[in-house]
């Protein structure tokens, strides 16, 4: 945009704007990007733009049987991203953490190598996160509990002046496709990310919804059946006894190993894709059961929510096809909402690379709100 366009377009007078753009081109966070079409009266502006020269933000994530690293510019351009294959269950918590140290360090070292700057790194984990603390207090599926993740990480990273914050990876991933995917245009959506658990989040007015605990979003122990199978944690028929993929898996009667939809090669998220495929009755059975089921989770968040996109994700987004249309049919019968606007039910645009990207988006996202954070020299 030229300087006139921002300044109609924010309210400020053009000098105002000049000066604040100043400004931010001298914190690199913005930069010339050549001249506007001429206009009727007087000189053609210069157009600014975002910079994707100057500032990144880094995003980790330790999952059951992967690590990622994202990195990206300030302009959305993913810098470097890496998925590192690797089981971390049952594994000492130091090796996982000395290997995402690792990976964390190789994504800053090619940054800097290419005169980027780091503005600091956000951490994803499939659990319970304290976003104040750093604190992952529970992560079933890891088997972890009262882990502080924050400083773990950043004791590794060896930049003691990046500021490291950790979040739960399905808000992370709903971030993600908020500013990486489609998520701009849906504004208000309800994020659904299936790996080995299920979890939610929801983006209200194009800002993610959270509680003061930063904990939520545990759809997959919405009761969807008070006389359903007992559930680890202490209650019944949870949703997750049904679309999680150890049941599914059981359901389809498929022995393979759960994993996320990246992590393992030949995992069970790939075995239920190949069975459904070639038509196996069990395997679309335990499919269909389970768009049922989600649409009937999916009603009473609707219901409260009203949000106007079901987004899936994670291994939900590799099943769609067969768990799409059961859920919408669901959907219809149990949503009021939806009665009288309409819901979409779509896939995710980042697949298993939301996370990522949304807590690389999220470190981005603190500079956006402060720029003040990053120096007038770009640092
Ligand atoms: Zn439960």
């Amino acid at each position: 945009m030229s300087r006139a366009s921002i300044a109609d377009a924010v309210g400020l007078t053009k000098a105002t704007v000049s000066s604040l753009v100043g400004e931010l081109i001298a914190r690199g966070l913005l930069s010339e990007r050549g001249r506007a079409p001429a206009a009727a009266v007087g000189r053609p502006g210069q157009l600014v733009a975002l910079s994707d020269e100057t500032v990144v933000g880094l995003g980790l994530e330790i999952n059951v049987d992967y690590l990622a690293a994202c990195v990206l510019d300030l302009a959305g351009g993913v810098r470097f991203e890496r998925f590192l294959r690797r089981e971390n269950r049952d594994t000492p918590i130091r090796d996982v953490f000395d290997a995402l140290g690792d990976l964390g360090r190789s994504a800053l070292n090619e940054a800097e190598a290419e005169r980027l700057i780091p503005v600091g790194v956000t951490v994803a984990a499939p659990g319970l996160v304290e976003v104040d603390s750093g604190m992952l207090l529970m992560a079933p599926n890891l088997g972890w509990s009262n882990t502080p993740l924050r400083t773990e990480v950043a004791n590794r990273l060896q930049r003691p002046h990046l500021y490291v914050t950790a979040d739960n990876e399905a808000n992370l991933a709903a971030l993600g496709e908020l500013w990486q995917g489609h998520g701009q245009e849906w504004r208000d959506f309800i994020h659904i990310s299936g790996e080995i658990g299920v979890g939610a989040a929801v983006v209200v007015g194009g800002e993610l919804l959270r509680s003061g605990s930063g904990l939520g979003g545990e759809l997959g122990h919405l009761s969807i059946d008070p006389n359903g199978a007992e559930c680890p944690c202490g209650s019944r028929g949870c949703l997750e006894r049904v679309v999680g993929q150890e049941a599914l898996l059981k359901r389809a009667r498929l022995d393979a190993e759960v994993g996320t939809s990246i992590g393992v090669p030949d995992g069970g998220v790939r075995l239920l894709a190949e069975s459904a495929e070639r038509g196996d009755q069990r395997t679309l059975d335990a499919l269909a059961e389970a768009g049922e089921a989600l649409g009937l989770a999916c009603g009473a968040a609707v219901n409260l929510l009203a949000p106007n996109t079901v987004v899936l994700g994670g291994i939900f987004a590799l099943l769609f096809d067969w768990l799409a249309d059961p859920l919408r049919e669901e959907l219809e019968k149990r949503a009021f909402v939806a009665k009288c606007s309409d819901v979409a039910v779509v896939r995710s645009e980042l697949g298993a690379a939301a996370a990522v990207r949304g807590a690389a988006s999220l470190t981005l996202r603190a500079v956006c709100a402060d720029p003040y954070l990053v120096g007038s020299s770009g640092r």
